[in-house]
């Protein structure tokens, strides 16, 4: 690990202020992500702004009836939220089958939306990573992509996101909230804020150079049935190879969203319009226009079987 310096910032404003005024800085939060990625030289900040003492840790009824989730919450804190757990029981379930417990006690909200990609390659400084090293070249192409994208990705990058945390505020269109250095705030909807890898996959999410998430806002709950469930290689301790977030209403209706194969949540608003007609329809949508690798064509089977097996476990038994 290099030398870097290291403040405690006293206020968000100030933290931008001081990501965005010095070279090299990264926040840290609880470091889970962050902490190996410096061990193996890919991150190699020169100066750390700790926001642990900002007083972004509580979890709040916004005006209109919906959830603040601040920057600093725990994954672990978050999922046995009463409030989450009666309201947005998709996401208390998402947070409970990622990582590890003692990973969810140190796991911040913020950090695990903005935690990296696991494709193998990003992790090997040896090998091309346009990703790590823009115009490198990306060694998943042609090389081991099993766990790798099927959709959303370019000739650039095939990296998935792997936060199931992000799949389950996706279905519930969070809000990204954010202060800028000169204490501009803005909210940003998810559906927008992760960026498709297109020519430039170094570039994930809309966040401007020195921009602080603040919080994490959940409009008002919708009821239904809420759903996650994961497909990995193991029982635990193991990124999805396959999510599926959904809220089912009892009409038949609702809402889905997929984890592990795309570099962003993937929802699309034809799939969830054919809900009522059962998962083949779904399905049809939701993966139109899949590119798998022969490594990973699986996933495509994976993703319809998973949806179908999510619709049948809801009160309208289609699927
Ligand atoms: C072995 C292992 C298994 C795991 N399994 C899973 C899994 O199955 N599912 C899953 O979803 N996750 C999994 N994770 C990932 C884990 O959930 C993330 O590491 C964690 O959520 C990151 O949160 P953090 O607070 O530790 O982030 P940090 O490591 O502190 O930060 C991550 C990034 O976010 C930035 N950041 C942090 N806070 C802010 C902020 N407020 N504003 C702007 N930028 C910020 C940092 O600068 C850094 O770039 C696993 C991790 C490990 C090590
Ligand atoms: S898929 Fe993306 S992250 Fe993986 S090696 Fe290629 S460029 Fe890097």
């Amino acid at each position: 690990m290099r030398v870097f310096s290291y403040q405690k910032a006293a206020t968000p404003a100030e933290a931008a202020a001081a990501a965005l005024h010095t070279p090299g800085a990264r926040f840290i939060a609880g470091g889970t992500n962050l902490l190996d990625l410096m061990k193996l030289e890919i991150e190699t900040p020169t100066h750390l702004i700790d926001v642990n003492g900002l007083a972004l840790d509580k979890v709040e009824t916004t005006a209109d009836g919906g959830l603040r989730i601040g920057a600093l919450v725990r994954n672990t804190a978050l999922a046995a939220h009463a409030t989450v757990r009666r309201d947005y029981g998709v996401l208390s379930r998402a947070l409970l089958a990622g990582a590890s417990a003692q990973l969810r006690n140190k796991a911040t909200t913020a950090g695990n939306l903005l935690q990296r990609t696991r494709c193998p390659y990003f992790y090997d400084t040896n090998q091309a990573c346009n990703k790590r090293v823009p115009g490198s070249g990306c060694s998943a192409i042609g090389g081991f992509s099993r766990p790798l994208a099927i959709l959303g990705g370019s000739d650039t990058c095939i990296a998935t996101h792997p936060s199931d945390m992000a799949v389950a505020m996706r279905v519930l269109d969070a809000g990204i909230d954010t202060v800028r250095a000169d204490g501009a705030v803005r909210t940003i909807p998810i559906a927008d804020f992760y960026r498709l890898p297109g020519t430039t996959p170094q570039l994930e999410t809309l966040l401007q150079p020195g921009e602080l998430i603040t919080s994490v806002t959940l409009p008002p709950p919708v009821g239904g049935t809420h759903v996650y469930r994961k497909v990995r290689d193991r029982a635990s301790y193991a990124f999805a190879l396959v999510s599926v977030a959904a809220i089912i209403l009892p009409d038949g209706t609702g809402r889905l969203a997929l984890g592990g194969v795309a570099p962003q949540p993937w929802r699309v608003a034809g799939a969830e319009q054919a809900m009522p007609a059962g998962a083949a329809a779904v399905n049809e949508r939701l993966l139109a226009g899949a590119k798998p690798t022969a490594d990973n064509a699986y996933k495509l089977i994976l993703a319809q079987r998973t949806v179908a097996a999510v619709l049948r476990e809801t009160p309208v038994m289609k699927g």
